[in-house]
């Protein structure tokens, strides 16, 4: 793997092929004034084709995210121009502020101010249920 030109920041390696304009989305990096690449398709042994982001700042990444993305993901968490970590997110317990509950009357469809919360109610399927109402998630990014 290239780490390139960073010297402080995150290469966000395997992320299924397509999904790397989602990820940047969700996590806001458009907000961020440092270098982000993104690099599409790139060739993948083991799976075809993935995406990488590059982001060239330390920042508050969200991890559950990336875990709910795809468990697949590595993120490389690099210093000084090294890689200091190698990190493999898992599917979070919880999820706040990622999925929207599809219950009209739940009290976080309600209340604007309220973060939608969802906790894993099904690890192998990856199912979450609203914490106010138990209603299912619909799965964000897989269909
Ligand atoms: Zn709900």
């Amino acid at each position: 793997m290239i780490i390139g030109e960073i010297k402080d920041g995150y290469v966000i390696d395997h992320i299924p092929a397509g999904m790397a304009l989602k990820i940047y989305e969700y996590l806001e990096l458009e907000h961020l004034d440092c270098q982000v690449a993104i690099i599409k398709n790139a060739e993948s042994g083991k799976l075809g084709r993935k995406d990488i982001l590059k982001i060239n700042e330390i920042i508050d990444l969200n991890y559950d995210l990336l875990g709910y993305i795809d468990q697949k993901i590595t993120v490389n968490i690099i210093e000084n121009g090294k890689l200091k970590a190698k990190i493999r997110p898992e599917l979070p317990e919880k999820l706040t502020g990622v999925l929207k509950c599809k219950n009209p009357r739940c009290i976080s469809s309600i209340e604007q101010d309220l973060a939608p919360e969802f906790r894993l109610s099904d690890r192998e399927k990856g199912i979450y249920r609203c914490v106010y109402c138990d209603t299912k998630s619909e799965n964000l990014f897989n269909g």
